[in-house]
């Protein structure tokens, strides 16, 4: 009898295919264990075995497995299911979620790059003679490709080698930009080394009895120690003594105090779990017993709580539970810029049992918090994590919060796997018979809609915490103020005088425009040119700081223009303005407040975000303006006011989602304003004051949107009714794009009539030299979902077939808002 495997590849191919193995191999072998395969003429990759059987494959000769990398699976049964769920209903390859899955270091192939990872101290590593010329070599040559390695070792079985040394974080694989900003580190202080003498110390405390602070930190510092053994931080020390840092300095000069630094990982837990316990108020109290109830129904929750109602510790509770019963839990993020303040409140309550997973970690990182998840659940009882954490290796998941579920960052575009981590998350959580929770104070239309049509149950929470009343909201029509001549810049007369009466109280503002840089478009006044990115169909955008103009799809720039290119004109104007330009008229009107900015130019790194909110939350910045970003559930305790510069741009945003997204990004916003004391206040600007949707924000009317909103997709038939998958064509060859696009959408309309819409241009039809065309298929609520994506496939592979289109790729998107 015959052995073989299906393996999965990394690769974006529609199959698994199926190699053959020795008795012995398949026995040993388990599915979820990778293996190195042969693949083509010279390529090695590293798959994950998905079947053991028998069955040879008809239509090619089964090659034999290179090698087995591991003594146990590293994906698990579940992981394999969830795999294939995904393939299948987003309509991608099984190798493309693999890739999404694994953290790169476990899927080393023939082109993979390895290279020493930077600091790392050799010395402490135990070499044997293989892993020796490996580093060896890597200490002349920056980096290797697995090949090149294998030449090296003259052998083709080299990746259980390297695995070993990439396990051990000597080497990294297919290095990331390393991180341009420092962890940020804290500053200590311990007395110098001569006086640890009695009498040298006595000696110390007499000469200085003439300068009695300086006594009294030195005082201080030995009280300290006397407390714990635990380093004491300059902050701490200058805290406790009464003293300024300047004597602490003055002490550290006199050589009394050597300053030393310790790195704050600022993941890895240090601190004392400070609240042991929550106290939920009456009304977080009765949110989570319906939510236990609806659980022991096994049911999925969406509860729906206003702005800092305190959905957080209700999430806490919940998490409290499973983890006593001994399992785990995933606490789902929309986007890193929250993990920080989040973190910190986990961490807080639970200490070291919660890990963190998100894309800005390095491979390395990665890779230890999967090994934790899978090997040690006690390390990793509570995984917090941006989407892609959904795919970790869960050995026993009791429950799935998953946070601000309405946001749109839970949807990965590109590339595929293009899944909603919010909805494969409820699949998930069905595989491990495990709870889930979603919540929001602005559910989504789909959530919403599913929560009071009995597929999931609602939970409505409607008070802040401690009773403070929602923002107060004020609509200035900024029509009426231009025309009275009550502009300066972009502020109205009235959101000027509430930032002062803010800042006079010694309270935050934070200042909302959805769009970053300084103005976006430049234009010629004498022939209406403005400058066009070379590479996409957009115009470039002017930013002030780096007195540049930039193209935000493709990066490209070029130094600002002071004449017209077309017509060498000097009468340029800007149109439109960014987060910069707000920033820089702020600086003008108010040149003693602190201003920050935090949008994707200033967040950069994997501690872009945490640097301004810690900021912020530090009272360095009075006034932060940022753009989006800013509305993602972040916790400030000074925030008294909150202004929305221009509500327009979000409201004219061409999508049929585009006033549900208005409704919860204003409304967000408007919620970080007067979190914890005072009532806050909210300003917006807007040109069209009577806007249905402005004023449901101005009453935080939800249901009163949710209705009306409903109503226009029922009518137009989109989501929640209809589902939608999107195809888009893309090349670079502009007929091509058309043509196949007119074919592919022909196809469709064979089968599926009226309810194919296109083939469209998108707005931005052009990105870095390649043409977009788009079309879109809606699917009625009684069509097979089956059946219509059957009848897809088979259409592409016709598709496929046509030899002229080779060069054309197809994108779907199934669920593409
Ligand atoms: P939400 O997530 O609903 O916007 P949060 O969970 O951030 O609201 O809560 C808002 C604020 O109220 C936070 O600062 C939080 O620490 C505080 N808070 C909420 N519930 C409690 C509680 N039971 N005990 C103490 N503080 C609470
Ligand atoms: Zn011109
Ligand atoms: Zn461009």
């Amino acid at each position: 009898m015959s052995f073989y495997l299906d393996i999965i590849l990394p690769l974006p191919l529609d199959r698994r295919f199926t190699y053959s193995v020795s008795q012995e191999e398949a026995e040993f072998l388990k599915p979820g264990m990778r293996v190195a395969v042969p693949f083509g003429k010279t390529r090695i990759y590293t798959g994950i075995v998905a079947a053991i059987h028998n069955n040879a494959p008809q239509l090619y000769e089964a090659k034999p497995i290179e090698q087995i990398l591991d003594e146990a699976a590293v994906v698990t049964s579940h992981q394999l299911e969830l795999w294939a769920w995904i393939s299948g209903y987003y309509m991608c390859a099984e190798g493309e979620v693999l890739k999404a899955a694994l953290p790169g270091g476990y899927l080393l192939e023939s082109e993979t790059l390895i290279q020493l990872t930077p600091h790392f101290d050799l010395g402490e590593l135990e070499l044997n003679d293989q892993e020796y010329i490996i580093v060896e070599a890597l200490q002349t040559q920056s980096s290797l490709r697995i090949q090149e390695v294998m030449q090296l070792l003259d052998k083709k079985t080299v990746l259980p080698v390297i695995n070993s040394l990439v396990s051990r974080k000597a080497l990294v694989v297919n290095q990331e930009i390393f991180e341009q900003y420092k962890p940020k580190l804290t500053r200590y202080v311990r007395l110098a080394e001569k006086f640890s003498s009695e009498a040298e110390m006595h000696k110390l405390l007499d000469d200085l009895s003439n300068a009695p602070k300086q006594r009294d930190a030195v005082l201080s510092w030995f009280s300290f120690r006397a407390q714990s053994k635990k380093p004491v931080k300059l902050k701490d020390l200058s805290a406790a003594s009464k003293t300024s840092t300047a004597v602490i300095k003055t002490l550290i000069d006199k050589g009394v105090f050597d300053e030393y630094h310790i790195q704050t990982d600022r993941v890895q837990f240090d601190g004392e779990i400070s609240n042991t316990n929550i106290q939920l108020n009456e009304w977080q109290q009765e949110a989570l017993d319906s939510i236990e109830n609806i659980f022991t129904e096994d049911e999925v929750c969406l509860l729906h709580g206003i702005t800092s109602s305190g959905k957080t510790e209700i999430y806490m509770k919940l998490i409290e539970q499973v983890i006593a019963r001994g399992k785990q839990a995933l606490y789902l993020l929309p986007e890193i810029a929250l993990t920080s303040q989040l973190v910190a409140r986990l961490q807080a309550y639970f200490g070291d049992q919660v890990q963190v997973y998100h894309s800005k970690y390095s491979v390395n990182e990665r890779m230890e918090v999967y090994s934790n998840v899978l090997n040690d659940k006690d390390k990793a009882r509570i995984i917090l994590g941006a989407r892609s954490s959904l795919f970790l290796p869960f050995q026993d998941l009791g429950l799935i919060v998953v946070d601000e579920e309405h946001e749109t960052t839970f949807k990965q575009f590109d590339p595929a796997p293009r899944y909603n981590a919010r909805d494969a998350a409820v699949v998930l959580a069905k595989m491990h018979k495990a709870h889930l929770i979603m919540g929001s104070a602005t559910p989504s239309l789909e959530s919403y809609f599913n929560a009071t049509h009995n597929k999931y149950r609602l939970v409505t929470l409607n008070r802040r915490f401690g009773n403070v009343l929602l923002p107060e909201i004020e609509i200035v029509d900024i029509k009426e103020k231009y025309r009275k001549k009550q502009m300066t810049g972009h502020f109205s007369d009235r959101l000027l005088e509430e930032i002062k009466i803010s800042l006079a109280e010694g309270e935050q503002v934070i200042l909302f425009q959805n769009r970053r840089g300084y103005s976006p478009i430049l234009e010629c006044t004498t022939c209406g040119h403005s400058p066009q990115c070379p590479n996409c169909d957009v115009s470039l955008t002017f930013h002030q700081h780096s007195n540049q103009l930039r193209c935000h799809y493709c990066g490209y720039h070029m130094a600002m223009q002071q004449q017209c290119m077309a017509c060498d004109s000097i009468e340029l104007t800007t149109k439109g303005f960014g987060t910069e330009q707000i920033e820089t008229e702020l600086k003008a009107l108010l040149p003693d407040a602190k201003i920050g900015r935090m949008d994707f130019d200033t967040t950069r790194g994997k501690y872009g975000h945490q640097k301004i909110i810690s900021a912020f939350e530090q009272e360095t910045i009075d006034i932060l303006v940022g753009t989006q970003m800013l509305s993602k559930g972040l916790d400030f305790r000074k925030v008294k006011l909150v202004g929305i510069m221009n509500a327009d741009t979000l409201l004219n945003f061409p999508d049929f989602r585009a006033h549900e997204r208005s409704f919860q990004l204003m409304l967000q916003v408007a919620g970080r304003a007067g979190r914890t004391q005072s009532r806050g206040k909210v300003l917006i600007q807007t040109y069209n004051p009577h806007h249905q949707i402005v004023k449901q924000v101005s009453t935080n009317d939800y249901e009163g949107m949710y209705r009306e909103q409903l109503e226009d997709r029922y009518q137009y038939q989109y989501p929640p009714y209809y589902k939608l998958i999107k195809f888009t064509l893309k090349s670079r060859d502009y007929s091509k794009t058309n043509d196949a696009a007119d074919w592919l959408a022909k196809g469709l309309s064979i089968s599926f009539r009226e309810n194919v819409l296109g083939p469209e241009f998108p707005p931005v039809a052009r990105i870095r030299n390649e043409y977009y065309k788009n079309i879109l298929l809606k699917i009625p609520p009684h069509q097979s979902l089956g059946k219509t994506k059957t009848y897809i496939e088979k259409l592409l592979a016709s598709f496929k077939a046509i030899g002229a289109w080779r060069s054309v790729r197809v994108i779907i998107n199934v669920d593409p808002y």
